[in-house]
């Protein structure tokens, strides 16, 4: 790994060699781990033919598709409360409805996101559905409330984080077009095949969230484009970075770190983080260790890549304007708040597998399958445009002076 004594990298501006990387699959299989070699990857849909392009090409192609500060704000990405301020306001889009509020007080409504905890607007009589301060009585007045994300329950935490909840009954599994838990099979309401110690949350709730405190970003341009993803474990204070991986355009890894959460962790979700208690212990650098070392390479100028990166650069309290999401460059056929997920985005435009392994997502695969996704956005426009180029030509006005010749 291309780490400096303090673990900062000397970010490389990409080169010629980016041109290896416009082939999302075949790079993919160059840099295939070892125990991966014995099964190549599906060719890619696409038959685009790979082509060369410079860094300042790349930053060209990509500055069309970077997000609007108003679409940041409506995906859920943390912005700057005001100039040089370093607080950061969050809003997130309350979900039309819960998986289980959903059959309980309604209506099936085929429009409700399958897989976004949350509950109705009008279903609760206070106020806030994320976490709220609970003093209707002296019992609770030292309470706080939250939402499972995991099983859409209202539990109680102490101020101090003490959990009083009890164990989270859940499915792990996505809901599928049938309406069954993808994790066991049974009907939507079904009770959960999974049981968890404790209930989670994620840190935030519907609507407005803030000012928000640690925030930290880029004060001056230093280019580069890069791809980011970030593992995150529940802890008292909601869902905490643990382990990211930066990469570079052409596939390179510049930053790789766990991190030790500020609370205390909760759960380690490592059916999806990958993250297990033995990582966490060898963890040395604090959130903003790694803040200070990515803000040595990324400057405010800086393309950040990822896939949902609102969630990333909410972990990793980065503060940052020039951000291209593969949820938005690939959007769901029935709009936001739907998202498609990257492991098919991967199998569709890639053709190739990612978050198979059972031991959770790995930041650094899941980083280079956004940034390839990204390249091969940027592949099929440019090849695109070539061919409209071609036809072009091929209906030159005519020129009675070359006729003539
Ligand atoms: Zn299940
Ligand atoms: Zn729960």
């Amino acid at each position: 790994m291309d780490f400096s004594a303090n673990g900062k990298f000397m970010a490389a501006t990409c080169d010629d060699s980016l041109a290896s990387s416009m082939d999302p699959a075949g790079a993919a299989a160059r840099r295939r781990k070892p125990r991966d070699r014995r099964r190549p990857p599906a060719a890619p849909p696409s038959p685009s033919a790979p082509q060369r392009i410079s860094t300042e090409e790349l930053v060209d192609a990509l500055r069309p598709h970077l997000l609007t500060p108003e679409r940041m704000w409506a995906l859920g990405y943390p912005l700057e409360l005001e100039p040089n301020s370093a607080k950061a306001v969050v809003y997130i889009n309350p979900p039309p409805r819960s998986r289980t509020t959903t059959l309980r007080y309604t209506a099936w409504d085929v429009n409700a996101p399958e897989f976004v905890p949350g509950c109705s607007q009008s279903d609760s009589g206070r106020g806030s559905l994320g976490s709220s301060p609970r003093s209707d009585s002296d019992e609770e007045a030292d309470t706080v409330e939250h939402l499972c994300v995991r099983c859409d329950s209202m539990y109680r935490m102490t101020r101090e984080g003490e959990n009083l909840s009890q164990s989270c009954v859940y499915h792990w599994g996505r809901v599928s077009q049938d309406y069954r838990h993808t994790c066991c099979n049974q009907p939507l309401g079904a009770r959960g095949c999974s049981t968890a110690r404790f209930h989670v949350w994620n840190g935030t709730r519907p609507g407005m969230n803030g000012p928000l405190e640690g925030y930290a970003r880029a004060r001056s341009p230093r280019g580069g484009i890069y791809a980011i993803d970030a593992e995150m474990v529940y802890t008292t204070a909601g869902l905490e970075l643990a382990s990211i991986a930066v990469i570079a355009a052409d596939g390179r890894l510049v930053y790789r770190s766990l991190v030790k959460p500020s609370s205390p962790v909760v759960d380690h979700n490592t059916r999806f983080s990958g993250i297990r208690p033995r990582d966490l212990a060898r963890a040395t650098k604090t959130l903003r260790d790694v803040q200070n070392d990515i803000l040595g390479f990324v400057g405010t100028d800086t393309i950040l890549i990822g896939h949902a990166m609102d969630n990333d650069l909410r972990a990793l309290k980065l503060l940052h304007g020039a951000v291209i999401d593969t949820c938005a460059l690939f959007p769901h056929a029935r709009g936001f708040p739907f998202r498609r997920s990257l492991r098919v985005l991967c199998e569709e435009l890639l053709g190739r597998s990612v978050q198979r392994g059972s031991a959770g997502h790995s930041p650094l695969e899941d980083a280079r399958a956004a940034m390839d996704l990204v390249l091969y956005k940027v592949n099929e426009e440019r090849a695109k445009r070539a061919r409209m180029t071609r036809q072009i030509s091929m209906f030159q006005p005519y020129d009675p002076l070359i006729s003539a010749a």
